[in-house]
This record gives structure tokens, C-alpha cells and sequence, in this order.
């Protein structure tokens, strides 16, 4: 069971103020304060930098969207919907790409269907919405068919240029690329944003925990962003006792707080500070036992990411061990 909350970092809120034209909800069937999160913003910074409306780092250079992610890879297999943001008609359709983890090396098989499996949708009044990187054999629409917000158009997946499973959200109106959470262009660094496309706009998360876990060997990275990391049976004879926590949106000066605590106390406890920001990345500490076996009970898992001495998110797991 685990436990998330987001905490203690007050951010300047845009209000849900209707632009003209369009209101949209949410393409993902999935809690963005909780579960899923939003990785990479579009990028609002006119030449080589990277700023998203919040003017902080989670976009990358040139990013035309917004990404819904999933916690891991595995969690693909869940199905979870991608849905019509808005009222419109389906112009576009793509399904037969595999769901694989972009790399420098995959780059050439999506060329130029960088978005893998998609849909397309017109809104009239030169509104368009595209959503990428669904699931192979997910797509649950045909082009030409009317679809009304909230319909299901397939599934998350990671198909196309994708590192991490999520759907990407493009907004056009008249062919230019528009920021939902702010789409008049008025955001400056000084400002929030005063209008939005957001019917209920999803919260500004800058940063935070996607998944902890217990395992009894410090895990790989690839282990980690599957799933296939966490540990649900770990036995009283294990040689070392581990907890990960990842994260996303991770600046220079963070700090992951861990600890496991016993049935009959503290077993360890640790903060690890990031030495410079990265858009995803993990950490593990753990204890190596000593002649006896671990006590039998419950052990709890603690992980905290800090920000400046404040916690920007916390969870909790937990594990039996016999
Ligand atoms: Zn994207």
C-alpha cells in the first residue's frame, strides 16, 4: 500500500479562467495529483533554454506538448484510457507501432512517426488536439467518427518516440502550437499564467516521487522505471534489506530522505543530495544483516523528496518480511 501527497510547496495557482474557443479535460483516465504526473510541459523558452509556464525545467528543448505519464512501464498493461480532451471529429489515426522504449539506437524505425500511435482531432475553429504514443492495438476510433470529450480513443502505451509511457498532448489553433496552461502567451517569470484551456486544470507538480519500494538487492535503473524493481516477498533470510524511492523533476540541491524502520526499530536512515537536476532518477540505501536473520514483522518504508528544507512529496510502503 502506498501513500502519496504532495506537500508544503506553494506555487502560484492559474485559475480555471476560460480562454475563447475551447475547454478541455483531462486525456488521461488516470489521478494526476497521485498516480500519474506530468513529466515535460511545452517549452516556452523562444531560443535554447528550457522554461515551462511554471518558469521552472520540466520540459525539454523544443517541446510542442504536454506529457501524461504512467509511474512505470509495466503499468502499460493496465489499459489505461486515453480520452477526447474536447468535442470534435477524428481527421487522423495511427495503431500497428510497437510500445518500446525510444533510444538513439530505436530512432531510425520512428522516423518521421515520432508520434507512434496516435489520433488526431478537429474541433472546429481551427482547434486541433493530437495525442501520441498509444498503446499497439489500442486505438478505439476510426477517422471520420464523431467523438465527444471523455470518449475513449485507445490506450497509454509508449509506442513512437517515447522514453517513459505517456500520452503527448498537442493543441493547435490554426496550426500554432498552443500551451494549454497558458494559452494567451501572457505568462512572464514574474506572472502566473491568468488563463487556461483546463475545464479543471490538472495541478503544477514541480517535481516529486513516482514509486518507492522494498527490494532485497539494490536495483538497476531499468529495473526501476519497469516496476519490475519493487519487492512484494522478501524473506527473513535475505542478505540485504533495500528501499528506492524515484522521482521526476529533480533539481540540483534535492534531497531524498529514505529510512526503514522495523518491528523492532530503526534500521536505517539516510538523505542523499542531487548533485544536478535530472528529469527522472532514483535512489536506494540499504543494510546488510548480520549473522541473524531479519526479525520477523512488518517494516515500513519512508521516502521524502526535499526542496530547500521542504518536503515536495512523501510515500509510504510497507513489507512483511518471514
Ligand atoms: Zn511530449
Amino acid at each position: 500500500m502506498i501513500k502519496r501527497a504532495v506537500l508544503a510547496l506553494t506555487l502560484p495557482f492559474a485559475g480555471p479562467t476560460l480562454a475563447e474557443g475551447i475547454s478541455l479535460q483531462s486525456p488521461i483516465d488516470c489521478d494526476l495529483t497521485s498516480t500519474c504526473y506530468i513529466q515535460q510541459y511545452m517549452d516556452r523558452h523562444p531560443t535554447a533554454g528550457v522554461r515551462d509556464y511554471h518558469c521552472a525545467g520540466l520540459s525539454y528543448d523544443g517541446h510542442l506538448g504536454t506529457d501524461f505519464a504512467l509511474p512505470s512501464t509495466a503499468d502499460i498493461q493496465k489499459d489505461i484510457a486515453v480520452r477526447a480532451a474536447a468535442d470534435g471529429v477524428v481527421e487522423g489515426v495511427r495503431d500497428g507501432m510497437t510500445d518500446i522504449e525510444y533510444t538513439p539506437q530505436t530512432a531510425a524505425a520512428v522516423e518521421n512517426r515520432e508520434c507512434g500511435n496516435g489520433v488526431q482531432i478537429n474541433h472546429g475553429q481551427g482547434w486541433v488536439t493530437q495525442y501520441c504514443h498509444l498503446k499497439q492495438g489500442s486505438l478505439a476510433v476510426r477517422t471520420g467518427q464523431k467523438v465527444s470529450a471523455g470518449d475513449t480513443l485507445g490506450h497509454v502505451g509508449m509506442s513512437g518516440r517515447a522514453a517513459f509511457p505517456h500520452v503527448h498532448l498537442s493543441v493547435r489553433k490554426d496550426g500554432k502550437a498552443l500551451d494549454p496552461f497558458d494559452p494567451d502567451g501572457t505568462l512572464t517569470c514574474a506572472s502566473p499564467a491568468d488563463s487556461t484551456l483546463w475545464a479543471d486544470p490538472p495541478p503544477y507538480r514541480p517535481g516529486g516521487l513516482i514509486s518507492v519500494g522494498f527490494s532485497d538487492h539494490v536495483p538497476d535503473f531499468a529495473q526501476v522505471k519497469s516496476g519490475d524493481a519493487k519487492k512484494t516477498r522478501i524473506s527473513t533470510q535475505a542478505r540485504t534489506l533495500v528501499i528506492y524511492g524515484f522521482g521526476f523533476g529533480i533539481r540540483a540541491g534535492d534531497v531524498m530522505r529514505l529510512s526503514i524502520t522495523g518491528p523492532k526499530g530503526q534500521v536505517i536512515a539516510k538523505d542523499i543530495v542531487f548533485d544536478h537536476p535530472q528529469a527522472r532518477s532514483f535512489r536506494a540505501i540499504g543494510k546488510k544483516r548480520t549473522w541473524h536473520p531479519w526479525p520477523q514483522g512488518d517494516y515500513h518504508g519512508n521516502v521524502s523528496l526535499l526542496r530547500n528544507n521542504a518536503v515536495v512529496s512523501q510515500s509510504e510502503t510497507k513489507i512483511t518480511l518471514r
